[in-house]
């Protein structure tokens, strides 16, 4: 597609003052190169066999469904993700989070719309949804992470992005020090669904990290009761075999 000359102009302006990084080490790199020649051999994309539900790598091919989703019911209909969550891929995450590194969600949309771009379109996704930041912690992060990726990837599947659908009332505890049921309850009411306004049947839910579906749930649960039919869910990264 033949990009507006303003538009290939504030790129190339963004590029000076903001060059393109790795997402991986953080090296400047070419601008369309996406990622440096010594992490792309390296990284570790989520393969086959995956559980059929969340879409967590299986250690053992024979199983469909990871321990996780062997002992609980899920409340979207099914999970995908583009990498696994380690070593290079936890730090790209933490800088893109924390660091203000917006700009690897090119990057990582690229990768999941060549990876999942016909799974979204068999899926019949009408619209992207991201998973909400509370608006404190929002206004102090400066950007919601999912919502970044979310927009990334609208770009690339040409599938529209809902935020306003799915909000986050309380400002819940970080997921990652509590322990499964604590995870459950600190998720639970976390999110409302205003007025689904556009009567959206299935939709994308997108998130930076997939660990054990505590949140994504919540998110589901409040979707559904907007009438949301089919909830699918998109992470950047996933845990391994839990
Ligand atoms: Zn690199
Ligand atoms: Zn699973």
């Amino acid at each position: 597609m033949q990009q507006k000359p303003w538009k290939q102009l504030t790129e190339a302006v963004l590029d000076i003052f903001y060059p393109r990084r790795c997402p991986f080490c953080d090296r400047v790199i070419q601008p369309d190169a996406g990622v440096c020649e010594d992490c792309r051999k390296r990284i570790p994309y989520v393969r086959e066999p995956v559980c059929k539900k969340c879409g967590k790598p299986l250690s053992d091919e024979r199983t469909e469904y990871c321990i996780d989703c062997n002992r609980r019911k899920h409340l979207f209909t099914a999970g995908r993700a583009v990498f696994s969550y380690q070593g290079m891929v936890r730090e790209s995450l933490y800088r893109f989070k924390y660091a203000n590194r917006r700009e690897y969600a090119m990057f990582y949309a690229e990768e999941a719309a060549v990876a999942y771009g016909g799974w979204i379109a068999r899926m019949g996704v009408q619209a992207i949804v991201p998973i909400p930041l509370h608006k404190k912690r929002k206004q102090k992060r400066g950007y919601n992470q999912a919502e970044v990726f979310a927009k990334a990837l609208a770009k690339r599947v040409h599938i529209p992005v809902q935020s306003r659908i799915l909000r986050r009332v309380v400002n819940t505890r970080p997921q990652k020090a509590l322990g499964n049921s604590e995870r459950k309850k600190n998720m639970k009411n976390a999110f409302i669904s205003a007025e689904n306004m556009v009567h959206l049947d299935r939709i994308l839910l997108v998130d930076d990290i997939y660990t054990t579906g505590t949140t994504v749930d919540a998110a589901a649960e409040a979707l559904r009761d907007a009438g949301v039919k089919e909830i699918y869910v998109l992470c950047v990264s996933i845990g391994g075999d839990a």
